[in-house]
């Protein structure tokens, strides 16, 4: 491609405004692609989802560890108490007589009912352990159920905007078919290349005697150029085709 200003390519069959209104078309369709790129990329994604769904099999575990911990300490406790009982009615029959037998008894009784304080105290933590862990059981499994419920409603909305940005790039590309038909060749050769290394913008407006594509003033004679129809001219500074409206 030429440096500055190209010479004028001679009256064309296509006016600017048709490759300006085939730039459109284009810019729209990278749009819109790019929309459906990221709509494709989220469908399907349900990170979130599934990582609510470990931390609930979590909780479930912990809870299930708690419960069994709470039954043992009870179990242990209930034990106990039928070692005690019969110590006691022992003791309070009144049938020992013998001193040493009877303080040793006594012993061994204070002995066991310690033993089944610590057991409560220690039943009594696991009682509130057990209760936390079922809370928090519960609680994720809820966050599970609302994050089911709104990935559910997200995921049969991308799936709206898919089959809407589908049909709209069809439609696009029908379209974009249809213009690049009625434009020169050689044109659109052009165009094509400019497009590739200018973003998609291969076509700048002219406005306050400006490129608005690199918003740099044009010579006189350019801009008279450009405001005659039916000639190619390009941007001195940016090459793009200049599109007086
Ligand atoms: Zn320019």
């Amino acid at each position: 491609m030429a440096a500055g200003p190209l010479p004028s390519r001679g009256t064309l069959m296509t006016s600017i405004a048709e490759l300006y209104a085939l730039q459109e078309t284009d810019l729209e369709l990278v749009s819109d692609r790019a929309s459906l790129e990221d709509v494709q990329s989220r469908l399907g994604d349900s990170d979130e989802l599934e990582a609510a769904k470990a931390e609930a099999d979590e909780h479930d575990a912990a809870q299930r560890v708690a419960e069994k911990q709470f039954k043992e300490q009870e179990f242990e406790a209930d034990e106990l108490r039928k070692k005690i009982e019969p110590v006691e009615q022992k003791l309070y029959t009144g049938r020992i007589t013998n001193p040493k037998e009877l303080a040793d008894l006594q012993r061994e009784l204070e002995s066991l009912k310690r033993r089944l304080s610590e057991l409560e105290d220690t039943a009594l933590e696991a009682m509130d352990a057990q209760e936390q862990a079922q809370q928090a059981a519960a609680q994720a499994q809820q966050d599970v159920q609302s994050l089911d419920a709104s990935y559910l409603a997200e995921q049969e909305e991308l799936r709206q905007q898919q089959a809407n940005l589908e049909s709209n790039i069809a439609a696009l590309e029908g379209q974009r078919a249809e213009q690049a038909e009625q434009i020169d060749a050689e044109m659109l050769q052009l165009y094509e290349q400019i497009s590739a290394i200018r973003q998609g913008r291969a076509v700048a407006k002219v406005q306050g005697g400006a490129c608005q594509g690199c918003r740099i003033s044009l010579p006189q004679n350019v801009l008279q150029r450009a405001r005659s129809r039916g000639n190619l001219v390009q941007c001195s500074s940016c090459e793009r085709i200049l599109y007086v409206s």
